[in-house]
């Protein structure tokens, strides 16, 4: 018995080293040998390719490391190289190599003359294992995109555009069927175009547009539209500007008025240890502009149909207390304090007077709106608005269908008003322009109902 243990112990110590070398092997086969395939990862994936684009590819191989990265373009013809990388072989193992690398290449489809169309993109990248007859894992990331380098083409079908400083205007005009944007373009206001009858079959859009009052007389107005590649063209079109004087106002600020405007606000507003003129100048600039940027903000996503039906309705028996572009200058204690514009019309009539829906369209505001007080706006689609401020009462709610000459709401002082009236607001993509010209028959038939009978005309055919 104990001579056959013995036995098997000393044949134990006699193969141990020959099982450890085994092991051993092993596990370098293993390790030299590994299956695990380097990560990539490309940023941005854009659909389409229209310009030159940086892309940022990360490669990580956690086990033997990287042994090289090719990034290359490919259309019908050879893959043309973007990036090519070797990385060196260090340390035992290579665990001194490169195991992650973060670099950037930069894709310019016209100096690569690449065609109109399917291109594939391709990242190759090999490890250090021994697999693959030495070559190394290999993985293959693919992406394909379309170049698109053409930008749209765009013309205007309507010709005479005449518009009037702090006016209206209305554009006919087509597109190539790509166009994902379109509209006129003023400094870096966009008035959008819609798709005639809400088609983009078409490819006839309308765009309503306004040359607001408080950009230079000289400023030029653009075509302007986008691809879905993000190609883009401007361009010039037919119109002219007709330059109107605005009335000067003076406003005095005597310190009653300014502790009833002041008190008509709620006091949270304002920094408590600020005078009263202090707080006046914050109402009528800082209040003032946040409301102004609100009504474009709000006004940005228009119904896409026309919801209105001829002139829009002035409220009745109303006098005009103050016209749209007025330049006001504040005067407390014979100095001037501040300068606005008067972007609306102010109608007074009674006190607690009926307010009209000046035309059809669905309620998208109805709630108090700072300077404006208890505010109504109402989108009459494609881009045209109205606005109704300082109302005592509202009788609409938003989402609301209403029709021209509904009763939405009782005039009244709300907010920045001295005396009952209503501010009648008229708004193009959300800018503020006359309401003059959408109360005249004549002026919408001439500028608006011609044009867009045209349009009808072009579409029958
Ligand atoms: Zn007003």
């Amino acid at each position: 018995m104990k001579k056959s243990r013995n036995k098997k112990s000393r044949l134990i110590i006699t193969l141990l080293p020959t099982v450890i070398i085994f092991i051993i092997f092993i596990w370098f086969l293993m390790t030299i040998f590994e299956g695990k395939k380097p990560l990539a990862k490309l940023t941005p994936l854009p659909e389409y390719i229209s310009k030159s684009t940086t892309f940022n590819v990360v490669i990580s191989d956690v086990k033997m490391g990287l042994r090289d990265v090719k990034v290359s373009i490919k259309q019908d013809g050879p893959a043309v190289p973007l990036l090519k990388k070797n990385f060196p072989y260090t340390g035992l193992f290579n665990k001194k190599g490169v195991h992650i690398f973060d670099g950037e290449f930069t894709l310019n489809p016209k100096q690569l003359n690449l065609v109109q169309g399917q291109a594939n993109l391709i990242i190759e990248i090999h490890d250090f294992s021994k697999r693959r007859g030495g070559d190394g894992n290999l993985t293959i990331l693919e992406h394909k995109m379309t170049v698109d380098t053409i930008p749209p083409s765009m013309t205007a079908l309507s010709r005479s555009h005449n518009i009037n400083r702090g006016g209206s205007g209305l554009i006919i005009y087509r597109v190539s069927a790509d166009t994902r944007e379109s509209g006129v373009l003023i400094n870096d206001i966009l008035f959008q175009g819609v798709p005639f009858n809400n088609d983009p079959h078409t490819g006839m859009y309308l765009c309503y547009f306004a040359f607001p009052c408080n950009v230079k007389k000289d400023t030029a107005l653009y075509l302007w539209a986008k691809d879905v590649a993000d190609n883009e063209i401007k361009k010039s079109f037919h119109y002219h500007i007709r330059q109107k004087r605005f009335r000067k106002d003076n406003i005095r600020l005597s310190d009653r008025l300014l502790d009833a405007i002041i008190t008509s606000f709620p006091p949270t507003i304002f920094k408590p240890d600020d005078s009263n003129i202090e707080k006046y100048l914050f109402i009528n600039r800082m209040l003032r502009k946040e409301n102004t940027d609100f009504l474009q903000e709000l006004c940005q996503s228009p119904s896409n149909e026309k919801l209105w039906d001829g002139p829009w309705l002035r409220m009745k028996k109303a006098a005009t207390m103050a016209t749209f572009g007025d330049e006001r200058t504040y005067y407390y204690k014979n100095n001037v304090v501040d300068r606005q514009l008067h972007l609306g019309i102010d109608l007074a009539s009674f006190a607690r007077s009926p307010v009209q829906a000046a035309n059809t369209g669905r309620v998208i505001f109805a709630k108090d709106l700072g300077i404006y007080g208890l505010t109504i706006v109402i989108d009459h689609g494609q881009g045209l608005a109205t606005m109704y401020g300082h109302l005592s009462s509202i009788d609409v709610a938003v989402d609301q269908v209403i029709n021209k000459g509904d009763i939405i709401g009782i005039t009244g002082t709300t907010g920045l008003a001295i005396g009952d009236h209503l501010h009648f607001g008229f708004l193009v993509h959300g800018v503020p322009v006359n309401p003059v010209e959408w109360w005249d028959a004549h002026w919408i038939k001439d500028n608006i109902l011609k044009k867009l009978s045209m349009v009808e005309k072009l579409v029958e055919k």
